[in-house]
């Protein structure tokens, strides 16, 4: 941390933060210039800056490390490649993750991972406990739908991701799954973080659509810490000021996380449009700013979907927008 004294502070006020900065532990170096006094505290300690920002002749406080420790670049300098079975994520291929945004049936399941195969997809999706935002709107099949989701993937060679909204489902969907996905709305729900940190079946941790970048880091440093180093972001939109469409897809927070974190960066064009005119672009948008997946709601019959079927892209749509992948795929040096 650097700490910027005012102008006119006095050495009373520079003697007392530097009595503080090493009560919290830090070697202070104290530089004096012709106008300024700067105080450099170098420790690992995690304070509040404004605990230092509050004292009288403190100008400015600037962190110069990040709260973030084990999923930070500096921490390990190479990408992360999370394996499963043959399926890497995180390596040079984009790994496409498609299907319907609920499971509703044994039949829209099979008949839907079957065309997501068929595009290239590795990983099947599909809610089976849903987080709604209305009480009255569909919750998810649950365990039934688990199944129906198991079944598709193995009959057609795909592994399957699926939301866990609480602690007590991990041990279920553990047995169906083989990624676990964290919903934005349960970004922060910290005791479920902790515990998908003991648990050893990679996590998908989709950033709120209020958090920050730095937030959505510290959610993953959750797990992370806990011990389960497999965890992989998704960015999915966040709330801006902009109406025109559901939320306001990042894409420049895909290059910013891919310089602060080693963990693989999954871009959901889907949720983060809400539209399916508008998911092609973004996909290919995400693709070119460095995404390592695309996780793409899809649905043969969208107008009787029973959630988010505006959104989800038919099957022929699917297909076409993968052609186009490729080649920007083969543009940034990846395969998909
Ligand atoms: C989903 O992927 O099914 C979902 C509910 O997304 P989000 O948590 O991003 O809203
Ligand atoms: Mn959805």
């Amino acid at each position: 941390m650097i700490i910027v004294m005012e102008e006119n502070a006095t050495e009373e006020q520079i003697a007392r933060v530097i009595e503080k900065l090493m009560h919290l532990g830090f070697d202070v170096h104290r530089s004096t210039g012709i106008t300024r006094t700067v105080l450099g505290a170098v420790g690992q300690k995690i304070v509040d800056a404004r605990e230092l920002e509050l004292l009288p002749g403190v100008a400015e406080v600037l962190r110069v490390t990040t709260p973030y420790k084990l999923v930070s670049r500096s921490f390990r300098q190479e990408d992360l490649e999370i394996r499963l079975g043959d399926v890497v994520i995180g390596g040079r291929e984009i790994v496409l993750m498609a299907g319907p945004c609920a499971v509703e049936s044994r039949e829209q399941v099979l008949e839907i991972a079957d065309a997501v195969k068929r595009a290239g997809a590795k990983i099947l999706r599909g809610g089976a406990f849903k987080p709604r935002t209305s009480p009255y709107s569909f919750q998810g099949l649950g365990e039934e739908g688990l199944r129906y989701l198991r079944e598709a993937a193995d009959r057609y060679g795909l592994l399957v991701v699926s939301e866990v909204m609480e602690i007590a489902q991990i041990p279920l969907m553990s047995e169906y799954v083989d990624v676990l996905q964290v919903g934005a709305r349960n970004m922060q729900h910290f005791n479920l973080l902790k515990e998908l940190g003991r648990q050893p079946k990679p996590v998908l941790l989709k950033r709120g659509p209020a958090a920050t970048i730095e937030e959505t880091l510290l959610a993953a440093e959750y797990i992370v810490s806990g011990g389960n180093p497999n965890v992989m972001l998704c960015e999915r939109g966040i709330r801006t000021f902009e109406t025109s469409l559901r939320y306001t897809l990042d894409i420049s927070a895909i290059p910013v996380f891919k310089k602060l974190t080693y963990l693989p960066v999954i871009a959901d064009p889907s949720h983060g449009t809400g539209r399916r005119d508008k998911v092609p672009p973004m996909a290919r948008a995400a693709v070119a700013a460095g995404a390592d997946g695309l996780l793409i709601e899809v649905h043969h019959r969208p107008e009787e979907a029973l959630c988010d079927g505006p959104q989800a892209l038919l099957p022929e749509q699917l297909y076409e927008l993968v052609g186009q992948l490729r080649q920007i795929a083969a543009a940034v040096g990846r395969t998909l």
